[in-house]
Parts: C-alpha cells; structure tokens; sequence
C-alpha cells in the first residue's frame, strides 16, 4: 500500500516539473486511472468472460430451441389424426352422470394434455357397478369421485363424463387430462386381457383424438403418488409395456390409415 503511495507521488512531481501547468490540469485523470480498482489486464479479462458467457448463453438458447421445435414437432397431421381416430375408436357406451356437485360438476376442461389411467380398487366390480357408484355419490355424498370412462372385466367401456368437462379422478390433473378407471378381478390389481386389450385401444383412441403420444400417458401414481393403478405402480415393466403397446397401436393405426388413403387415391 505504502509503495503504491510512493509511487504516485513521484509520478505527480515528475508530472508537474516537466509540464508545467499544462502537465497539472492533465494530472488528476492520470491520477484517478491510477487509483482504478482494476489493472487494464482484469479489465480486458472480464470482457473476455463477459463475451464467452454471452457467447454460452446464445449457444444454450439456441440448442434449447432446436430441442423444442425438435419435440413440438407433431409427429402425425391433423387429417392422419382423424383418421386414426376413427379407426381406433372402441365400441363404447355413453351412460353420463347427471351433472352433480360430487361426480359431474359440468366444468369444461383445459385444453386435454395427457390421459391419467387408474384402476377401481373394489376387485370384481364391473364397469356398470363403477358407473352408478360415481353416479350415485349425489345421494350418498361420501366423496366426491368420477372418470371419463371405465372398462369393464370384459373389456367393456362405459363413458361417465364428456371429455370437454372435468372428471373428479386426478386431482391436480383434472383439469387437463382424460381420466380412465379400469376393473380389475382381485386384489393383486392385475388386469384381465379382455380389460388390458381394451385399455391399450381406448388410450390409443384418445391419443389419437387428442393429438397425444404415449409419452403422455400417465398413472395416477404420477400425479399423486398414489397407489394406482396398483399392478402398474408395483410392477414398473408392465406399465412401460403398456405405454409401449399405446405407441405400437399409434403406429398400426397410422399404417392401416395410409394403406387406406393409398387405396381410395389409386382408386381400388
Ligand atoms: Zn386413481
């Protein structure tokens, strides 16, 4: 510190001497250049930094973008959608619930990001029992609880609630996804074919009419953490096979809609 001092000092009497007044007006600039917290040197280092995190940041945005447009990127046409749509449409009842404040408050939904799969946890009830259950909690009033559809033992579907309403199912999720109870014959959770087969194809639909992939089909474990559906919480590798035969239905069903466009073009 002293040095610095020092050497000031000599700098400013050598400044005066030689230039006069001219030399003293000049003198506080250099002075205060002196003073400066930060060498030329750190300066020049910090620019540099400043440049190379800029140089990182637009690097980062642009990759982030691409990633974006990358996964944005809708992987069938609306027109193929359609089509899919109604190839892969399950037969299915509509027995709606009367608009009520514990099953179907008749509240439209947020445009439909993912489709939440449950299971009933009352083993051996049918698609019919899960039904008037949710319809008839406007009476019994012990929860308040619903679906969009249930799939029966025999792979039956029942829809309860439009999609465009909300369904009391997922808890966070209700406002933006499609929900789907399945049954289910014990307490093990597990599925029968019939009911498996059924689901991969209504998931599949409801992709399709959504402009959804696999990818976003969910438990409700994965809103919640709740046990449900019970056999795909415990057993991980069925529910990625699941998810696996939505995406594979996905695709069967966009093949066998071009097969069919290639055939009414040409003409067949
Ligand atoms: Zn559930």
């Amino acid at each position: 510190m002293s040095t610095n001092r020092n050497s000031t000092r000599k700098r400013s009497s050598y400044g005066n001497s030689r230039y006069g007044k001219g030399g003293r007006r000049k003198q506080p600039r250099r002075y205060a250049k002196a003073k400066s917290p930060l060498t030329r040197r750190q300066r020049v280092m910090i620019q540099r930094t400043c440049i190379a995190a800029a140089a990182v940041l637009v690097v980062v945005l642009l990759i982030l973008a691409a990633v974006r447009m990358f996964r944005e990127k809708p992987e069938y046409t609306k027109e193929q959608l359609a089509s899919m749509e109604a190839f892969l449409e399950p037969d299915f009842q509509v027995d709606l619930l009367d608009i009520n404040e514990f099953s179907r408050p008749g509240i439209a939904s947020d445009p439909i990001n993912g489709i939440v799969i449950h299971y009933t946890a009352n083993p051996g009830s049918t698609a019919k029992d899960n039904r008037d259950y949710f319809n008839n909690l406007q009476t019994t009033q012990i929860t308040k609880a619903s679906s969009h559809f249930v799939i029966g033992l025999e792979g039956e579907v029942i829809q309860c609630v439009p999609t465009n309403e909300i369904a009391y199912a997922s808890n966070d999720r209700n406002g933006d996804t499609v929900s789907i109870e399945c049954c289910h014959p014990d307490e093990t959770g597990a599925f029968t074919d019939a009911t498996y087969e059924s689901m991969v194809q209504t998931t599949a639909w409801l992709c399709a009419k959504f402009g959804l992939s696999a990818d976003d089909v969910i438990r409700h474990y994965d809103v919640t953490g709740k046990d449900c559906p019970k056999y795909f919480v415990e057993h991980e590798d069925a529910w990625e096979r699941f998810k696996a035969d939505v995406h594979d239905k996905l695709v069967f069903a966009a093949s066998e809609v071009t097969k069919e466009k290639v055939k009414e073009t040409r003409g067949d």
